[in-house]
């Protein structure tokens, strides 16, 4: 069988979208939340990964990079979907096996990515 397990994170950040028609084009911001799904073998101790490690990780990745900021100092064009992509490159990056990536731009507005394997 395969585990997961899966953390929830938050930050706020503004961001402008200059190619939309709407008001997304004008500077605002959001209370972005994500789930990170991490998918594994359990190891010695009973556990795909500790939530401490996941969160301290996921933390200094992700949210200290991104919490209260302008994201467009990041992104040409920072959408949701590039968004989640980047955050779910960082990760990898860090070492994590990312088999699930959910970020809420919105309370009812989410991008999901899921690993190919
Ligand atoms: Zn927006």
């Amino acid at each position: 069988m395969r585990t997961r397990v899966t953390r929830s994170f938050a930050f706020e950040a503004a961001h402008e979208l200059p190619w939309h028609p709407g008001k997304c084009k004008r500077l605002h911001g959001h209370n972005y939340r994500f789930e990170v799904t991490v998918e594994g073998p359990l190891d010695e101790r009973g556990v795909v990964i500790d939530f401490d490690d996941l969160k301290r990780m996921v933390e200094t990745e992700v949210v200290d990079r991104y919490d209260h900021r302008y994201l467009n100092d990041f992104f040409d064009n920072p959408t949701a979907e590039l968004l989640a992509q980047d955050v779910w490159k960082r990760l990898e990056a860090a070492g994590l096996r990312v088999a699930r990536l959910r970020l809420w731009e919105t309370s009812d507005s989410s991008v999901e990515l899921l690993a190919d394997r």
